[in-house]
């Protein structure tokens, strides 16, 4: 897909952060606070966790529907993660932006770097837990990996957390409410900016 075919009219928050550190929780609860917001529901070779809903999480789909796919061109970005792969479809982002909607975008620093460049607009978020202590208790507590992916998301937390310096905020997951907060006041902010008010300053020429 090109820049071009790209009909943006929602905007798009990127939010991304090491796993464990809270990110789908923070989401779940921004989502009750504001029903309007929407979910850029990725595709993933990784089975469900118990509690995760087919087309609400993630489509769960085999290794060779996701290959098939991508050699189509469907996703938007796309990522091999702990020997999964995860990818945002280009038709199902840019469907709900089109439709006006805003989104939120759960990746990781990759696919988030690469939306940057193909979809311009976006607004990046990153989380991060209080601590390394806390991140590592926050994996085990969850138990939805065996030790040792465990211990990988772990290790790899530490590289993605440098990539915090290129996003637009960072949100610290220390107090659930408190990061909510934060993340709300974000998106309340941006849908602020001045360039998103055109439809706003037309409507009132309009309206004379
Ligand atoms: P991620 O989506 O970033 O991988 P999750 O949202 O699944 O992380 O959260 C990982 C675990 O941490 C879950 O068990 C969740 O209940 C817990 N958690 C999330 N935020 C906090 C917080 N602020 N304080 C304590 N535990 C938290
Ligand atoms: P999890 O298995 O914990 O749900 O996700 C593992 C990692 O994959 C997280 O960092 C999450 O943000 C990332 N992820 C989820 N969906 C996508 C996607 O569509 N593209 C990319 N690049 N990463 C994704």
């Amino acid at each position: 897909m090109k820049k071009e075919d790209l009909q943006i009219q929602g905007m798009y928050i990127v939010v991304s952060a090491p796993s464990g550190t809270g990110k789908t929780t923070i989401c779940r609860r921004l989502f009750r606070l504001c029903p309007a917001l929407r979910f850029s529901v990725s595709h993933t070779t990784r089975p469900p966790r118990p509690g995760e809903v087919e087309g609400r999480d993630y489509f769960f789909v085999s290794r060779e529907e996701f290959e098939e796919m991508a050699n189509r061109g469907e996703f938007l970005e796309w990522a091999c993660n702990f020997g999964h792969l995860y990818g945002t479809s280009a038709k199902a982002l840019t469907e709900l932006m089109a439709g006006g909607s805003d989104v939120i975008v759960d990746i990781d620093p990759q696919g988030a770097r690469t939306l940057k460049e193909r979809c311009p607009g976006g607004v990046f978020v990153f989380i991060l837990p209080p601590t390394l202590e806390e991140l590592r208790n926050r994996l085990a507590r969850r138990r939805s990996e065996p030790p040792e992916v465990i211990a990988r998301r772990f290790e790899r937390a530490k590289d993605e957390i440098k990539e915090y310096i290129w996003y637009d905020y960072v949100v610290v997951n220390d107090r659930l409410e408190k990061a909510v907060s934060h993340l709300q006041a974000i998106y309340q902010a941006e849908k602020l900016r001045s360039f998103r008010m055109e439809g706003v300053v037309r409507g009132l020429w309009e309206g004379k």
